[in-house]
């Protein structure tokens, strides 16, 4: 019998383990196969193909049943997907599979299949600057990062020349340049609100959103099997062009292709072995999906990268005589200062003008103006402040009116309507103690795992942020020319903004941070925390591209600790 437990801890063995095969998951296990660690990739859902498992990605809208709409009976036991289409319902998360506690309300959008929610995203990639990084220690929240841009610039542009950035370098301080390729133009209305902000203020900048699709692909991305992107905008059900980066289409086929990935699917990550005498974790306990039973995984060096509320669910389920309150949570501050997007701020306006110019053709970015409120110094009623998404362009309809021939004549010649356009607000929150998010005492999944309680809320601060925004975009809108301004507070519940971060976040030592600058958790140096559970504050860029840069450095860091024996 003891035999037979050695034969499979030995067949259980890898270099490396990455839980979670998203976005940031991808690149830990991308980069450590490049460095010849034999990696095993612990992905809770399903396995997804790139191209074999796009069931709708050609689709047109009359092959779906009801053009597209999901009937009640369809949206039985996925009430938690509410806006997804028939389009996109193949990535939809059945209601029992996670439930959680909302001690106060908490929209939390998840994507458990390979790939994670790097197919589900809207693929905007813009770069921190030394405005974020030097964010908590000049305005006195959080702590201060250990890093500052120049740590990690390197890695953004190994990020970028991989994953394909469509763009223009805009040479503005709170946007650094990026490596691009070429972006889309601006409609006429955009590039009129661009010339005339520009014009009227000295501290704002209309430009192209840059995103992760290819528009020139070079030959690394053709080595990926990825290809020009094509415009359809239909990226959400899965590109068969591969025309945006995801998982799928880039890091884990690349992966795959070393020869080093092992990937298992319907594993969930129950918690994280540690054995106090090596004083260092030895591999995870998951359990498999479909048989229910406990499996154990060994590696010397394993990443967290289950999307930030996972990440902090599995390191505090992962207890010890060592860790009584989650593995690394020496300052008790694991689980806490759980931040994210202020998306509430909305305007929009018409424009009364370019009647002889429409849009033609599409492209699947917008456009952004990035944050200036208390860029270089703190000067308004709040702390920080918001990026703007811009977007719109001249709508058409056909007039109902009439019956038989005169009816069908309407419908067929449609007239275009005006310009409009609608701005979203982006803006930044505080990571503040009372955010939390903790395991429930008696609750338990179909897993057997503690559900995840949440206690999140809104702060004066962000409020205060959002009336800045309507003063502030209704100005802009008017100075440019709109008509029909109107802006509003969609006051939507926390995190119904997509980028929750925090909880396992980075710092100077570990009396007040889980993690080091190099996202290795301070008190047990082989496992590496590289998705949003890292992040010490939440700038207002959208945050995926900075994921995915840590966790390209640090898997690298870990490829060189190994090799010098220091894990
Ligand atoms: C609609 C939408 C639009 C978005 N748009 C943008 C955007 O424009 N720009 C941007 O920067 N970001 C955007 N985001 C956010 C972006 O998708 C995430 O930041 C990014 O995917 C996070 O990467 P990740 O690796 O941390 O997590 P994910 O990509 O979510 O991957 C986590 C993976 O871990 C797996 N997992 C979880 N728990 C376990 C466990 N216990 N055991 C094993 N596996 C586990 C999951 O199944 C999943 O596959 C958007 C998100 C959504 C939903
Ligand atoms: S817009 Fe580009 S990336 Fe999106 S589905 Fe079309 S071709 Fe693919």
């Amino acid at each position: 019998m003891a035999n037979l437990n050695l034969e499979v801890k030995k067949k259980h063995k890898y270099d490396a383990i990455v839980i979670g095969s998203g976005a940031s998951g991808g690149w830990a296990a991308k980069e450590l196969c490049d460095r010849g660690l034999k990696t095993l990739v612990l992905e809770r859902g399903r396995g997804v193909k790139h191209i074999e498992d796009y069931p709708t990605a050609s689709k047109a809208p009359w092959d779906f049943e009801h053009r597209g709409n999901v009937t009640q009976e369809q949206r039985k036991g996925f009430e938690m997907a509410k806006f997804m289409r028939a389009e996109t319902l193949h990535w939809a998360l059945p209601d029992d599979e996670q439930p959680i506690v909302q001690e106060k309300p908490f929209n939390w959008f998840r994507g458990y299949h390979e790939g994670g929610k790097s197919l589900l995203w809207a693929r905007q990639t813009q770069r921190w600057s030394d405005f974020d990084y030097e964010g908590p220690a000049r305005d006195g929240f959080a702590v201060d990062w250990p890093i500052r841009y120049k740590d990690i610039v390197a890695w953004y542009e190994h990020v970028e020349k991989f994953a394909g950035i469509a763009g223009f370098n805009d040479n503005l301080d709170a946007l650094p340049n990026s490596i691009v390729q070429p972006g889309w133009d601006l409609n006429c209305v955009e590039q009129h609100f661009k010339e005339t902000i520009e014009k009227t203020y000295n501290d704002r900048f209309l430009v192209f959103g840059r995103c992760a699709h290819l528009t020139d692909p070079q030959q690394i991305h053709y080595d990926q099997g990825r290809g020009k992107c094509m415009s359809q905008r239909m990226c959400n059900r899965g590109c068969n062009y591969g025309g945006y980066f995801s998982s799928n289409s880039s890091t884990l086929p690349w992966a795959a292709k070393t020869g080093n990935l092992t990937l298992r699917p319907h594993s969930v990550v129950h918690s994280i072995i540690y054995d106090e005498r090596k004083e260092k974790a030895t591999g995870v306990r998951v359990i498999d999906a479909t048989s229910k039973e406990m499996v154990e995984f060994y590696a010397k060096v394993i990443f967290v990268n289950g999307s930030a509320i996972n990440t902090n669910a599995i390191l505090m389920n992962s207890t010890s005589n060592r860790f009584e309150n989650g593995l690394g949570n020496d300052s008790g501050v694991l689980g806490k200062y759980i931040a994210w997007h202020n998306y509430r701020g909305q305007v929009s306006g018409k424009y009364d003008g370019f009647k002889d110019k429409k849009t033609s053709g599409a492209h699947p970015s917008h456009s952004y103006i990035p944050r200036f409120r208390n860029l270089r110094k703190h000067e308004e009623n709040f702390l920080r402040g918001y990026a703007t998404g811009i977007g719109g362009g001249r709508g058409n309809h056909s007039s109902k009116d009439g019956i038989g021939d005169e009816l069908r004549d309407n419908l067929l010649n449609r007239e275009l309507g005006g310009w409009n356009l609608s701005g979203w607000m982006m803006g930044e929150t505080i990571p503040v103690e009372e955010n939390h998010i903790r395991l429930h005492e008696n609750l338990k999944d179909k897993y057997g795992i503690p559900q995840i309680v949440f206690s999140c809320e809104w702060q004066d601060n962000d409020t205060k942020m959002v009336e800045d925004f309507q003063t502030t975009m209704a100005e802009m809108f008017e100075k440019v020319g709109f008509e029909d301004i109107k802006t509003r507070d969609s006051k939507a519940v926390p995190g119904s903004d997509i980028h929750e971060m925090g909880g396992v976040r980075m710092g100077h030592d570990a009396k007040t941070s889980i993690l080091n600058k190099h996202n290795q958790v301070h008190s047990c140096k082989n496992v590496f925390v590289t998705d949003g559970a890292c992040m010490t504050s939440t700038s207002t860029q959208n945050p995926t591209l900075t994921y995915m840069a840590y966790a390209a450095r640090a898997a690298n860091f870990a490829a060189d600790e190994l090799k010098k024996k220091n894990l």
